[in-house]
């Protein structure tokens, strides 16, 4: 099964993605990702990309086209996989088309701009290990207390400005795939706003 998670930042793609891969027998493909695995390593790619991400700007179609190419390609992704932050825009969707990639459904994760802020906002990386916490008081998953403040870092993109010009970007240039993919037939709406493990169900029920 492959399948598109298609959704504003912060509406959960990556952490429901985590969530749901096992069951369905698919790997989990982030843009994003795989984008700030090429920063950190200073490729071509990731210094030409690094401006881009950092001002919460989308990076160069061509770029990422071809990144998410060569990504499915390899051997983990035949069985099937969630495509979590792509594409984009409606080129980015037109080259998968053009590839002849296949894909069962696209999830959309319906989350309005006040949650999308207060989430993105409070998330923090512990920097050893990658793993993603929230320290809103309501956030989820907390980290852990006897863990250094030092450890955990903020994402560039996820500070004040460039979280509202990702949003800007998200409206301007992704939201346009919503009709692109409803008039396809391959669109699901998936509520993002509730406890992850509602969220969970419903995209199972949504895919079957
Ligand atoms: P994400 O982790 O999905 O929020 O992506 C972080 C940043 O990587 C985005 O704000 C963009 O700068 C870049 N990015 C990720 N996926 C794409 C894509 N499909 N097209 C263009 N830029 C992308």
């Amino acid at each position: 099964m492959n399948l598109i998670f298609l959704g504003p930042p912060g509406a959960g793609k990556g952490t429901i993605a985590h969530r749901v891969m096992d069951d369905l027998k698919v790997v989990q493909i982030s843009t994003g990702d795989l984008l700030r695995a090429a920063v950190a390593a200073g490729s071509e790619l990731g210094q030409k990309a690094k401006g881009f991400m950092d001002a919460g700007e989308l990076v160069p179609d061509d770029l990422v086209i071809d990144l998410l190419k060569e990504r499915i390609a390899q051997d983990d992704c035949q069985e099937g996989f969630i495509l979590d932050g792509f594409p984009r825009t409606i080129p980015q969707a037109e080259a998968l088309d053009a590839a002849e990639v296949h894909i069962d459904k696209v999830v959309n994760f319906n989350v309005d701009d006040a949650l999308i802020i207060h989430r993105l906002s409070g998330r923090r990386i512990h920097r050893p290990t990658g793993k993603i916490f929230n320290v809103n008081p309501d956030g989820v998953p907390q980290p852990p207390e006897d863990v250094p403040t030092e450890e955990f870092y903020q994402r560039d993109d996820d500070k004040a400005e460039a979280i509202a010009n990702r949003l800007v970007v998200y409206r301007d240039q992704t939201s346009p795939l919503i009709d692109f993919y409803t008039q396809k037939g391959w669109l699901v709406d998936v509520d993002g706003t509730g406890a992850i493990d509602v969220i969970v169900s419903d995209v199972h029920s949504a895919l079957k």
